[in-house]
């Protein structure tokens, strides 16, 4: 029911960056070689997600969003071997009742166009047939006015698109990402695989080229990335990227390990830029499954902050 959508949005779409976040990782999902995202007032008035995905079939279309119509976990066991982002099909069901939702999908031979409002699908018609995926969100939390009192100044919530964004293009170093706010182009990542290219895309090219390339390993873990000379800092901790296995984590107190690294070189409250991406044997992680976090723990942790600490 759109009641219960609307219940499971709570959970799944807090804010604008949330709806960014799952439109992204289902186009990433789809195998996407580009993924184009266009936002207007912080999210509040549009956002859309253009790829070049796999798109849906005409008659699969509708049922992208029924709430666990589409759940890819048949056992409980499938949760230990998820490969794909979404896992749970109720990410869509779930904007389409806070929003005014536009689907264009085509597989490559017909194309489909649904037009869903605060939950209900009002026009499924037929559309262009350019392979891939086009979701518009339009007036998010236009029917729950409660919610968008729970919502930052647009400058907070944008700056949580921009990093989601960020994030999802230093995982995916061979998808093209770009990124533009009311007509400002903030991100732009090429796809061609390489890590520096990426912080160019995101920070910029002089930035990427003044970051020091570094690597450290013991025989638990291996560090390698980007990191900024002591002189070439920010006011916010936000600027260091953490990757696990090439996925991008949270960890306190690796970031903590990391800017330990830097010793007395940095000034009180600045904090440098940095990507680091940790190899390590996926046993040794215990990926926390909640739906929209990113905390990890890791077995040897004292271990690992050493080397990141050394290695800096
Ligand atoms: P989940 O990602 O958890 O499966 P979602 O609600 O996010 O659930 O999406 C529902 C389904 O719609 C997906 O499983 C997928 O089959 C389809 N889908 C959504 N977005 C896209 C996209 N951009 N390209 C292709 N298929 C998509
Ligand atoms: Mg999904």
């Amino acid at each position: 029911s759109v009641l219960a959508d609307q219940i499971a949005a709570g959970e799944v779409v807090e804010r604008p960056a949330s709806v960014v976040k799952e439109l992204v990782e289902n186009a990433i999902d789809a195998n996407s070689t580009q993924i184009d995202i266009t936002v207007e007032e912080a999210g509040l008035k549009r956002i859309m997600v253009v790829d070049d995905g796999d798109g849906i079939a005409d008659e699969d279309a509708e049922m992208a969003f029924k709430r666990h119509a589409t759940s890819k976990i048949t056992d409980r066991r499938d949760l230990f071997r998820i490969k794909s982002l979404g896992f749970r099909g109720e990410a869509l069901p779930s904007i389409a009742s806070v929003a005014d939702v536009t689907m264009a999908t085509s597989t490559g031979d017909v194309g489909t166009l649904i037009h869903n409002v605060g939950g209900k699908i009002v026009t499924h018609t037929a559309a262009a047939a350019r392979k891939g995926t086009t979701i518009t969100v339009a007036d998010l939390f236009g029917n729950v006015p409660a919610r968008l009192k729970y919502l930052k100044s647009p400058a907070t919530e944008l700056s949580r698109i921009t990093d989601i964004v960020n994030r999802l293009a230093l995982s995916y170093p061979n998808v093209a990402f770009s990124l533009v706010h009311d007509g400002r182009e903030l991100t732009r990542t090429t796809g061609r695989g390489d890590l520096r290219q990426v912080i160019a895309g995101i920070y910029g090219v002089q930035t990427a080229r003044k970051m020091v390339a570094i690597q450290g390993k013991n025989p638990d873990f291996t560090v390698r990335g980007f990191v900024s000379l002591p002189e070439l800092t920010r006011a916010s901790r936000q600027y260091i990227s953490l990757l696990l296995n090439g996925r991008y984590i949270h960890n306190f107190q690796l970031s903590k390990a990391l800017i330990a690294g830097y010793g007395s070189k940095l000034m009180v409250g600045r904090y440098p830029i940095a990507v680091l991406d940790i190899q390590m044997d996926p046993v040794l992680v215990d990926v926390n499954v909640h739906p929209t976090k990113q905390e990890v723990r890791i077995s040897q942790e004292p271990e690992l902050t050493q080397l990141i600490q050394e290695t800096v």
